[in-house]
């Protein structure tokens, strides 16, 4: 195997590990403990263990991890009012609202009402906006504003591993406003040349071997393929699949969206799954919640 693999699991604990400073040496100085809430509404199993593995990360951050569980026949009116409690609740400095909603609740509703210098999650449309108007990522780190956790996670692997992005081709696979769509303009933001591939854009092949940087966000196993993979690019791969035990008996297996061992033998670099992207999603968390318990500081 040629490339170097990019531990998501090192570099999210080096993050983690610059946030617990930072907590401490926030409260330190200026009284204030940061505190992020998390909403979960229902009971999807998927969403329970994220919902618990934010308030494991909280803990070993020195944040306060605050959980309001509530039941799916939850109404919007209820959901709503509990946001605008959080909202005007000083001691709450980041807002999360676990996703998806049972259903008839309003994703979109009820993530517009978050307090956008609360959305840690980095979903809110001002937050959205503010980041598409400013053109280098420096500028934008010193904005202030949030950015979504998961392609700023994708970014800091990349940074981290010393990946060169200026001038860089790099071909995002996927247009969702979660992933491909953000993760396409920070790229851009740090003076890479973006191409964003979807479901119908032809000749992907011959697109992904022309690319530096391949950020696969598409939801397939396996969909690229490691003879595409031009020699010595970064991959990161963004992808979560969860496919049958390859024995009898066994358990089940994560793959990501990129074919690993074919493209490992060929890149320059590569993110596994498990142990990539999906640690660093919840360490991007905790730095934005920390950068919000900071601003509000700043403005006591
Ligand atoms: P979406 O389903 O919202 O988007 C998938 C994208 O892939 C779409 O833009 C779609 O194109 C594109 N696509 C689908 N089929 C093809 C194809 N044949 N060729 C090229 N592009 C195609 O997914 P998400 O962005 O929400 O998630 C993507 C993956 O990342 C999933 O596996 C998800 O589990 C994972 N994920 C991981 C996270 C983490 O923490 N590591 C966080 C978030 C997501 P079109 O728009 O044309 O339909």
């Amino acid at each position: 195997m040629a490339a170097k693999i990019i531990d998501g699991k090192a570099i999210s604990q080096a993050v983690k590990d610059e946030v617990t400073k930072g907590v401490a040496e926030l409260k330190e100085k200026t009284g204030v403990q940061a505190a992020l809430a998390v909403v979960l509404v229902g009971e999807d199993p998927a969403s329970q263990v994220y919902v618990r593995n934010k308030g494991i990360a909280c803990e070993k951050c020195g944040i306060k991890s605050i959980e309001h569980k509530l039941p799916a026949d939850t109404t919007q009116a209820a959901l709503n009012k509990l946001v605008e409690d959080l909202n005007n609740d000083d001691s709450v400095h980041g807002i999360l609202v676990q996703l998806p909603l049972p259903k008839g609740l309003s994703d979109d509703e009820v993530l517009n009402l978050i307090n956008p210098a609360k959305d840690v999650d980095g979903f809110h449309p001002i937050n959205v906006g503010k980041f598409l108007t400013i053109k280098k990522y420096a500028d934008i780190q010193a904005s202030g504003v949030f950015l979504p956790c998961t392609p700023h996670g994708c970014i800091e692997l990349l940074d981290r591993s010393g990946v060169d992005l200026n001038g860089a081709n790099a071909v995002v696979v996927g247009r969702s406003n979660i992933v491909g769509k953000p993760v396409s303009l920070l790229l851009m933001s740090k003076n890479a040349t973006v191409t964003i591939a979807h479901s119908r854009t032809k000749d992907l092949p011959g697109l992904i071997k022309s690319a530096d940087v391949v950020v696969a966000a598409i939801g397939m196993p396996e969909f690229v393929k490691g003879e595409w993979i031009k020699p010595g690019a970064a991959i990161i791969d963004v992808g979560i699949n969860r496919m049958p035990p390859k024995e009898e008996g066994g358990k089940d297996r994560l793959v990501g969206d990129v074919e690993y061992e074919a493209a490992a033998a060929v890149a320059g670099c590569i993110t596994p799954v498990p142990g990539g992207v999906g640690p660093m999603t919840i360490a991007m968390l905790m730095k934005n919640t920390l950068q919000s318990a900071t601003q509000f500081a700043a403005k006591k």
